[in-house]
């Protein structure tokens, strides 16, 4: 039931022009994972490699920081479902714009309204502005950790895996937070 109302909203989404990311990205990266998850972990927008693959964080730093840290835990990506807070990637890597987070935000509204998770996971600063829990520019760390209510589910913002490369602390609190999330929802 959830599998098909998502696959209809990515054909939806296949054909979306509401902003310029479509005309220079390869795949619409939608989402992964298991629809019925009490948990979404939601991340920033594909680099390479998910833009050729369709997939979210299917390969490179990020992908590997946030599964490490998942397999350390003990949540496997049958308790998640995974997605980004733009489908398309920003050309060169670069960090969406708000405009294009808008943009993107009434594909994200849907998935969240057929998902009905019980705390989605935004993993760093471009997920927790679409999920309107940090304005741009806003200090992550300082807001991290903490559930914010909204609607039926939690917001639960933390850092980026990426920050886990060069940050000790980031590593530990990401671990933290993803800990946090399965005790929210009894895993
Ligand atoms: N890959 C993704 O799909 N999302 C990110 O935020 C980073 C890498």
């Amino acid at each position: 039931m959830k599998t098909e109302k998502l696959k209809i909203l990515q054909e939806e989404a296949e054909n979306c022009r509401a902003c310029d990311l479509v005309n220079s990205r390869n795949k619409l990266v939608f989402g992964r994972g298991n629809p019925d998850a009490k948990i979404i972990l939601s991340g920033e927008a594909s680099g390479a490699t998910e833009d050729l693959s369709g997939f979210p964080f299917e390969s490179g730093a990020a992908a590997k920081n946030l599964y490490k840290t998942m397999d350390k835990i003990g949540l496997t990506l049958d308790d998640v479902y995974i997605m980004n807070s733009v489908q398309c990637r920003p050309p060169k890597n670069r960090k969406p714009t708000s405009q294009e987070i808008l943009s993107c935000s009434p594909f994200f509204s849907k998935k969240l309204d057929i998902i009905q998770p019980s705390v989605i996971v935004a993993l760093g600063s471009s997920a927790g502005e679409a999920l309107g829990v940090l304005s741009r520019g806003a200090s992550l760390t300082k807001e991290r950790g903490k559930f914010f209510p909204k609607d039926n589910h939690q917001i639960l913002l933390t850092v980026h895996p990426s920050y886990c490369i060069y940050s000790k602390d980031a590593r530990v609190w990401l671990e933290e937070d993803l800990k946090k999330a399965k005790e929210y929802v009894k895993l």
